[in-house]
């Protein structure tokens, strides 16, 4: 792959100058440097940046609010009562699932537990949760209280995978081989389908394969893979997933998150159990103001409250580019731009370690580097030179090159301040 790229600015500009998804970067709105010049942007794996469309969307319903009140949620063509409804269909284009199979509501680690609610149900000798080492803390704070909640220790009922001696990143193989020996022990296999930290994409089929044929349920957190890579959750036959909306999907601050589930646990006679609410109510049903409850097709059974139409106006103009662009164009490019960086990266004459896997089937956007020692002073270096990209303990600099509004050139640049950094000398230069 690397034998493609060559060294220095003018390729990337000519990279750039190819790119048939160079003009998504103008829909954005870039954040600019103390000297007001433009940023690196590399941080879209942690808050996507604001589509300029954003403000005009929410405009429009704080207008309808203004102008009708309660009226709002029957207004013609785009009442509130569905708006989450009207933009399942997009996003359901992302994460490969039927319509009915998603809803947004929430934010992540809330749906997180209403998913566990209804797919750990602990029983007889399957007791256990699988999940990843250094998996996202909130996710093992919420798998922790679950299993505790159920009355049982997470120190021995949370099984957790982990990368052998000298590598960073979990072998599938080791994983498959843990559910085939442990499988009768497990009740749910919840993993994050990209690594926060390492940025590892798992084989989100294998994995619910094997954990099938065990009899085990199986989740994803696609917090880091949604919008990032293409998936086929209903044809992969993953029982649920949960994902946030404000990192690769661009939908703003703690705007509402997703939730799958997959048709086979809510058609027929399903007998999955949840918690309810009223906006989990059939639409037919709901204003009945009845106390039994009457589910809604699919997943959107599981909303509790009425959905915050103004959080949610910024993620409907952000599918909308999505469906523009392509899930697929965009991974292209992604590819594209991490294995460019990458390249970049060897080139480096310094100590770092890059932890990302290069093999395209298992990262997404997200490139992991380990500078041991000094990772701190560089990431502050990075910063003094307007990158924006992020650190996480205890030495990790994570990059996301994002394909609908970076460029090969931010790359570029990337790596030249990098480098720089790491001499930590000459950055302020760069920065001019
Ligand atoms: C970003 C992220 C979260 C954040 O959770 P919220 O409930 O949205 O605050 C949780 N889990 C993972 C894996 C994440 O990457």
């Amino acid at each position: 792959m690397s034998n493609e790229f060559q060294a220095g600015r003018a390729f990337a500009q000519t990279l750039d100058a190819q790119d048939p998804l160079s003009s998504y970067r103008d829909k954005f709105h870039i954040p600019l440097t103390d000297s007001g010049k433009t940023s690196i942007y590399l941080c879209g794996n942690s808050l996507g940046l604001m589509p300029k469309a954003a403000r005009q969307a929410v405009e429009a319903e704080m207008n309808a609010w203004a102008d009708l009140g309660v009226c709002g949620y029957f207004k013609d063509g785009d009442p509130w009562v569905r708006f989450n409804e009207n933009i399942r269909e997009e996003m359901a284009a992302i994460v490969g699932a039927r319509t009915t199979e998603v809803v947004l509501m929430n934010t992540l680690t809330v749906n997180l537990h209403l998913m566990m609610v209804s797919f750990y149900r602990p029983e007889g000798t399957r007791t256990k949760i699988l999940v990843e080492e250094n998996a996202f803390p909130s996710d093992r704070q919420a798998v922790n209280s679950q299993v505790a909640f159920h009355g049982y220790d997470p120190s021995d009922h949370v099984i957790e995978m982990q990368p052998r001696t000298d590598e960073h990143t979990i072998r599938t193989e080791d994983i498959l081989r843990t559910i085939e020996e442990r499988g009768e022990e497990i009740a749910l296999v919840m993993i994050g389908a990209v690594n926060y930290y390492s940025g590892q994409f798992f084989d989100l089929a294998a994995i619910t394969k094997a954990a099938h044929e065990k009899g085990c349920l199986v989740g994803f957190d696609l917090a880091h893979a949604a919008g990032n890579i293409p998936m086929s959750l209903h044809d992969d036959d993953i029982d649920f997933a949960v994902w946030c909306n404000y990192k690769y999907l661009n939908g703003g601050p703690a705007c509402p998150g997703g939730a799958f589930v997959h048709e086979k646990h809510t058609s027929g006679n399903a007998t999955l159990k949840r918690f309810c609410g009223w906006w989990g109510e059939d639409l037919e049903e709901r204003f009945k103001m009845t106390p039994d409850f009457v589910p809604s097709a699919g997943a959107a059974a599981w909303q509790l409250s009425n959905a915050a139409v103004f959080s949610l106006a910024p993620v409907r103009t952000s599918l909308k580019i999505f469906a523009e662009a392509g899930i697929e164009h965009l991974r292209d490019k992604s590819l594209r731009l991490s294995a460019y960086c990458m390249y970049l990266l060897d080139q480096v004459d310094a100590e770092f370690e890059i932890l990302t896997p290069r093999d395209d089937a298992q990262r997404g956007a997200q490139v992991s580097i380990l500078v041991h020692g000094k990772g701190r002073e560089v990431f502050e270096a990075l910063e003094a030179g307007g990158v924006i990209c992020d650190w996480r303990e205890p030495g990790v600099i994570r990059i996301a090159p994002v394909p609908l509004y970076n460029s090969y050139e931010d790359v570029y640049e990337f790596v030249e301040i990098f480098e720089q950094a790491l001499g930590l000398s000459t950055v302020m230069k760069a920065a001019e």
